[in-house]
């Protein structure tokens, strides 16, 4: 039985027509809810595209700016990545600045709101960004995406990240932990609600969310179409049970212009033939629709994606 498998498994990847498509898809920590899309999105092409030989894997990854840099190299086919970001890297700003534009980055589709997210424990005291003065805030890795919406939320509110906080450069479950810990006083994260690292915090510490909405905020989010003001719902995390205001962008799932459009193809039809499936793998992807899900992307459409909407009747 078992050889027999084997030499099934041989000849089936040997056949020109069955090729192994193998495809790596960023996301972010395990602890998020980027790792949950590539995850999930793999799970259903496994599933469904089996007998064309794709063999998916998604990743935990160091986020958004991380994602779009490993698709520009080619080390991944896929990444989830912040609208904000794709804007950037697309027009060669803030972490491109420097480095020039990706001009090949391509959006395939969109998934969950992501709200820019204070966290803090009951006994820091903080209850508003000017509280943050003097304490020790943890602002994001490098190559996450949040580190560039904590440097916007601070400048907004005036406060210097060199001389007026101690800034943290932690990824997201070591600064969970931190906070758990008392060894940071308050992170920024920009995530989906409800995230898995979330819940665990409210179960072991007094969490708090702080609101980030200033007039400042509000021109911000006016002068960005990717972003849009909104709450973070109260009752989703242990002692959170206002409602709380913030602002938002999406999580979008994108790629590379030289990624080969019928495997973009292959995947989008996957995912969207599944919804149902996709939308039940996590609560914060419960609420997308075929119709959001082709909003709020800010890089132009990967042709392979494009050609299942046209076919479907989305575009
Ligand atoms: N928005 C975060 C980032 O771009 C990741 C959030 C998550 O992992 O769910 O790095």
């Amino acid at each position: 039985m078992v050889a027999m498998m084997v030499v099934v498994g041989l000849a089936g990847a040997s056949g020109p027509a069955s090729a192994a498509k193998f495809l790596v898809v960023g996301g972010g920590s395990t602890t998020g809810v980027y790792y949950q899309v590539a995850l999930n999105v793999c799970k259903i092409v496994n599933k469904t595209l089996k007998s064309k030989g794709y063999n998916c894997i998604g990743r935990p990854a160091l986020g958004s700016v991380f994602n779009i840099n490993a698709i520009k190299r080619g080390l991944l086919n896929f990444g989830v990545a912040q609208s904000d970001r794709n804007w950037q890297a697309y027009n060669g700003k803030a972490d491109w600045k420097k480095k020039g534009p990706v001009k090949e980055l391509r959006s395939v589709f969109s998934a969950h709101p992501e709200t820019v997210l204070l966290a803090t424990r009951a006994d820091t005291g903080i209850k508003k960004v000017a509280d943050l003065r003097g304490k020790r805030v943890n602002i994001g890795n490098p190559g996450s995406g949040q580190r560039g919406n904590a440097t916007d939320v601070l400048k907004i509110y005036g406060i210097d990240r060199k001389k007026d906080i101690k800034a943290e450069g932690l990824q997201q479950g070591e600064a969970s932990r931190s906070l758990v810990d008392k060894k940071i006083d308050a992170f920024f994260y920009t995530v989906g609600n409800p995230w898995g690292g979330g819940l665990e915090i409210a179960n072991s510490t007094d969490l708090r969310i702080v609101p980030v909405n200033s007039a400042g905020i509000k021109k911000l989010v006016a002068a960005n179409p990717f972003y849009v003001m909104t709450v973070i719902k109260g009752g989703i995390y242990k002692g959170v049970s206002k409602d709380v205001p913030t602002y938002a962008v999406k999580a979008t799932f994108v790629s590379s212009s030289k990624q080969d459009p019928n495997v973009v193809y292959d995947v989008v039809k996957a995912v969207f033939g599944n919804l149902d499936k996709f939308k039940a793998s996590h609560a914060a992807f419960k609420f997308l629709t075929p119709k959001a899900m082709l909003g709020g992307l800010s890089a132009p459409f990967h042709k392979g994606a494009m050609r299942y909407y046209k076919e479907v009747g989305l575009k």
